[in-house]
């Protein structure tokens, strides 16, 4: 389609998705790389496929006040942001390559996602947009170091993380300097779109106030609460990640996942402090430890390109296939009401319930609870995570619960199951965290509160439910199961 002769200057579109940032953002640095040309960003407002990805209410809402926050600070610079209203990615690329050709738009930008449906999506953009002579250009920039990048010696990917890691940091370290924004537009094509606070049947169901307080929104928040978090507390992760009741982890992981924040930005700022922290200590465990995280999170979109049968609720160790998975409502609702009678699995759920997100810990706690004692399928409690998670992400979810059931590439070996009290008396020996989030338990004393009814109090009864399974014998029930999957070859 031939340019109107009036339009002089170029005009670029970046489709903003799991980037909602004006800083490091490859993709609008690329777009905006000519000084002349003009740039709108767009987002798409896809509710149906949300549906269908199971995406949280509590994870929309922080999209839409993310974006809020980012159409101001877009705005500052000249570059309007768009709204694109497309129910799924079916009726995405017609709409998208429209939209563009309406506004004359030369190339549209975008950084790059992995999930199948996701690339599906841009492989139809793309031919959309080419009929009507448009370029898509796509960028790597979700992981620190691009998918494909971190081989083994023979060429092929990874499916342990220990050697991944060892040679992911070779290269992460140059790869993590962080981009600034673009410079200022001098002109703009258009005007924003106002964002909507809602969108019907994706409300959060975490209270507005919790929200706010627990997540407010933007990059300049991410930004500062990871400042705050390298000043306060990187030095201490290694010691206290693991225990929910302490402020020993980040809590960036909302912001990761909308992209309001950069894992360059992440990595980078861990390696700067550490460079002074270790001139004064001479190690470093907590910094090493907090960027192994970030090495998780790459790796696990690493196996997700390399093995993209993860993506649909497969498991990566094929053998574990025929693993006979209770499918009992009754037992799953109470997990997923905290109501198991197992103090620490209950505090946890209901911790999702209230605030959006769980402590790292605890969701190996629930999701081994759930796989190994219950025995209840490992996708039930997936897609129960994404459907309540505010930073729901289908590789790190996923792996997350292939490692918890057994299933995924360098998982917990089967056998090691973990016994839900000792977990509960190791990382919340005082009952601290179990008290503020399961308040019927509040008076019990500290030696009580992990099994409080081993003693046979008649009067717990009536407020806190017995336990609704028994934990050695779930744990029998699963090294049987296991057990008669040896010498099982299934191939893909
Ligand atoms: C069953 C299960 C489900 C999970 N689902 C998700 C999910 O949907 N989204 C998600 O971001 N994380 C998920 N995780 C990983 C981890 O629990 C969270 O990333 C972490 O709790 C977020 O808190 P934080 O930001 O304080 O993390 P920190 O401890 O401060 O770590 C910093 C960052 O590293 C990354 N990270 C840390 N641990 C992991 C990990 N094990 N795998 C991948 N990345 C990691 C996250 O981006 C995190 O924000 C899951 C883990 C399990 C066991």
């Amino acid at each position: 389609m031939k340019k109107p002769e009036s339009q002089t200057k170029p005009r670029h579109l970046l489709w903003l998705r799991a980037d909602l940032r004006s800083t490091d953002n490859t993709a609008l640095l690329a777009a905006c790389s000519d000084k002349a040309a003009e740039v709108a960003c767009v987002y798409a407002i896809t509710p149906a496929q949300w549906t269908k990805h199971d995406v949280a209410g509590v994870r929309v809402d922080f999209e839409l006040r993310s974006l809020s926050a980012l159409k101001t600070t877009l705005e500052a610079l000249n570059i309007p942001l768009l709204l694109l209203h497309s129910p799924d990615f079916d009726s995405l690329p017609a709409e998208m390559a429209k939209l563009a050709s309406q506004h004359d738009i030369t190339t549209v930008f975008a950084n790059r996602q992995y999930e199948i449906n996701e690339v599906a999506r841009d492989e139809k953009t793309a031919a959309a947009l080419a009929k009507a002579d448009i370029d898509l250009q796509l960028f790597h920039d979700q992981c620190i170091v691009p998918p494909g990048k971190v081989l083994k010696p023979d060429g092929t990917a990874y499916s342990v993380f220990t050697p991944f890691k060892r040679n992911w940091q070779t290269v992460a370290g140059p790869l993590s300097r962080p981009q600034p924004a673009p410079s200022r537009r001098q002109s703009a094509f258009t005007k924003s779109d106002s964002i909507p606070a809602v969108i019907s049947n994706h409300s959060s169901h975490v209270d507005a106030g919790v929200a706010l307080e627990w997540w407010p929104a933007g990059e300049e928040v991410a930004l500062q609460r990871l400042a705050d978090f390298v000043r306060d507390d990187l030095a201490h992760y290694k010691d206290r990640r693991d225990f929910p009741a302490q402020a020993g982890v980040s809590r960036l992981s909302p912001y990761l996942a909308i992209g309001a924040l950069s894992a360059r930005q992440c990595l980078n700022a861990a390696l700067n402090h550490q460079a002074s922290y270790q001139r004064r200590h001479h190690e470093s465990p907590g910094h090493d430890q907090w960027i192994a995280e970030l090495a998780w999170r790459d790796f696990y979109k690493h196996v997700l390109v390399a093995w993209p049968r993860v993506c649909r609720h497969r498991p990566f160790r094929l053998e574990t296939e025929p693993v006979p998975w209770r499918h009992d409502e009754k037992d799953f609702l109470a997990w997923c009401e905290g109501r198991t009678g197992f103090p620490i699995v209950d505090a946890a759920m209901r911790q999702l319930q209230k605030t959006g997100w769980m402590h790292n810990r605890l969701r190996m706690v629930v999701a081994m609870f759930l796989t190994k004692d219950l025995f209840i399928d490992w996708r039930w409690g997936e897609k129960f995570f994404m459907q309540h998670l505010i930073d729901g992400d289908l590789s790190a979810n996923n792996g997350g619960w292939q490692w918890s059931a057994s299933t995924g590439n360098d998982a917990a070996p089967y056998f090691r199951i973990f016994n839900p009290a000792s977990q509960s008396r190791k990382f919340d020996a005082e009952g601290h965290f179990i008290r503020e989030y399961v308040p019927e338990l509040r008076d019990l004393p500290s030696r009580d509160i992990h099994e409080p009814h081993a003693k046979g109090q008649a009067s717990l009864f009536s407020v806190y439910p017995a336990p609704i399974v028994d934990h050695g014998l779930a744990r029998e029930r699963v090294l049987q199961s296991f057990k008669g999957l040896k010498g099982l070859q299934i191939t893909e």
